[in-house]
């Protein structure tokens, strides 16, 4: 088990922030995922690695707030990565989409190993189908240039994941 002591209403947060016009288009409020396997290097974020840190969250409580932040355009998942508890996120992405929000994500998984996992794993596709953009890809530091917004390296991709699904082949989100 990745995550100990973590109920099923519980999520493994490594922090949020309230507010935030660099994740995604629009305000937005991030949630920052603890835990991650890829260990990139040059990550802005090592200490959201281990999955025995990090701050456990009840998602309902998290849904309780957003619910009185009207003034929000979406939300964010960041990490970490969200991957690793994909049915923790998904449930608070469903809530957010039933408030209208738009949801974007960062994985450093790419889009076809999150197919190829989805297969053994059904969270990741209920994740992926309540969120609308993910920008997917390890952080590569020969590729790091802050050309490319939203991305930390060029190889990252920024994902329509409806019209992906709808096409079953990578779609770019067009900003
Ligand atoms: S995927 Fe993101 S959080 Fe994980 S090691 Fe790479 S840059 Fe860091």
């Amino acid at each position: 088990m990745k995550y100990k002591n973590l109920k099923n209403d519980e999520i493994m947060l490594s922090g949020i922030s309230e507010q935030s016009l660099v994740n995604g288009v629009g305000l937005r409020k991030v949630y920052f995922s603890q835990g991650c396997n890829h260990h990139c290097d040059g990550c802005f974020n090592p200490e959201t690695w281990k999955f025995s840190g990090g701050k456990i969250f009840k998602i309902n409580d998290l849904v309780k707030e957003l619910k009185k932040e009207s003034y929000l355009d979406g939300i964010s998942f960041s990490g970490g990565d969200p991957m690793e508890q994909a049915d923790k996120f998904s449930s608070l992405a469903a809530e957010a989409k039933k408030m209208n929000l738009n949801i974007w994500c960062w994985t450093g998984y790419k889009w076809e190993e999150l197919m190829i996992k989805a297969k053994d794993d059904k969270t990741i596709v209920s994740l992926l189908k309540n969120i609308d953009v993910l920008i997917d890809g390890r952080f590569v530091l020969k590729l790091k240039t802050d050309k490319c917004i939203y991305r930390g390296s060029s190889n990252q991709r920024i994902i329509d994941v409806d019209q992906s699904f709808k096409k079953k082949k990578v779609v770019l989100f067009k900003i």
